[in-house]
């Protein structure tokens, strides 16, 4: 089983995930807790080209690229070797990311990041995605108040970007109706992690 986590900067991702990850294991699965752009050594690399607030001058399409690269070794290297010792697999970001901030907010386009990806991932979709609803605001006013968060370039973006990067996985949400759970990050931490429960024994169960 494979699993992604999406949505906008502040909206808690990262943190849930550590929660589940342990819920999890005590409930005796096998879990691999990885997340994009990174979870590997090739990937982190890239990971630091394109986030690095040095690279100021990275093309949209270049950035668009860099992040199927990295997506692609992550998958061959890691992803598909856990899913095959029969791991549920929760990964913090992938493809949607893409989609929304490079194809939807960078103004790419959905279809075109979608080709290159497609050609990354060959046909392995997540078989769900939760998605950390949160206004974007809200979400920035989070980040802003973590100081232990790494600083990277797209701190410099403003809020019509992060504006844009919520539309964008709107209309994903409306593309991949079946494939997306959407999650009110805006709640205390408890109740997402509670909510995202509830929803992955259901998707586990079905
Ligand atoms: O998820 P995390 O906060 O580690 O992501 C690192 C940064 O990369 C974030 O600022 C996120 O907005 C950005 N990002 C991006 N395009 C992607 C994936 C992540 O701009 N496709
Ligand atoms: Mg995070």
């Amino acid at each position: 089983m494979f699993i992604t986590f999406e949505g906008p900067e502040g909206a808690g991702k990262t943190t849930v995930l550590g929660m589940l990850r342990e819920y999890l294991e005590e409930q005796g699965f096998k879990v691999l807790l990885t997340r994009e752009p990174g979870g590997i050594p090739i990937a982190e690399q890239i990971r630091e080209v394109i986030l690095s607030t040095l690279n100021t001058k990275m093309d949209p399409r270049t950035e668009a690229l860099l992040y199927a690269a990295a997506r692609r070794q992550h998958l061959v290297e890691k992803v598909i070797p856990a899913l095959e010792k029969g791991c549920i697999v929760l990964c913090d970001r992938f493809i949607d990311s893409s989609l929304a901030y490079q194809g939807y907010a960078r103004g790419l386009g959905i279809n075109e990041v979608s080709t290159i990806n497609e050609f990354a991932i060959e046909g392995l979709w997540p078989d769900a995605t939760f998605y950390y609803d949160i206004d974007p605001e809200v979400g920035l006013k989070r980040i802003s108040s973590n100081s232990g968060r790494e600083v990277n370039r797209l701190d410099s973006e403003n809020l019509e970007f992060h504006h844009k990067v919520k539309e964008g996985y709107m209309e994903l949400i409306n593309r991949y109706r079946g494939r997306f759970h959407i999650i009110n990050a805006e709640k205390e931490l408890p109740l997402v992690f509670e909510q995202t429960k509830t929803k992955l024994i259901d998707i586990l169960n079905r």
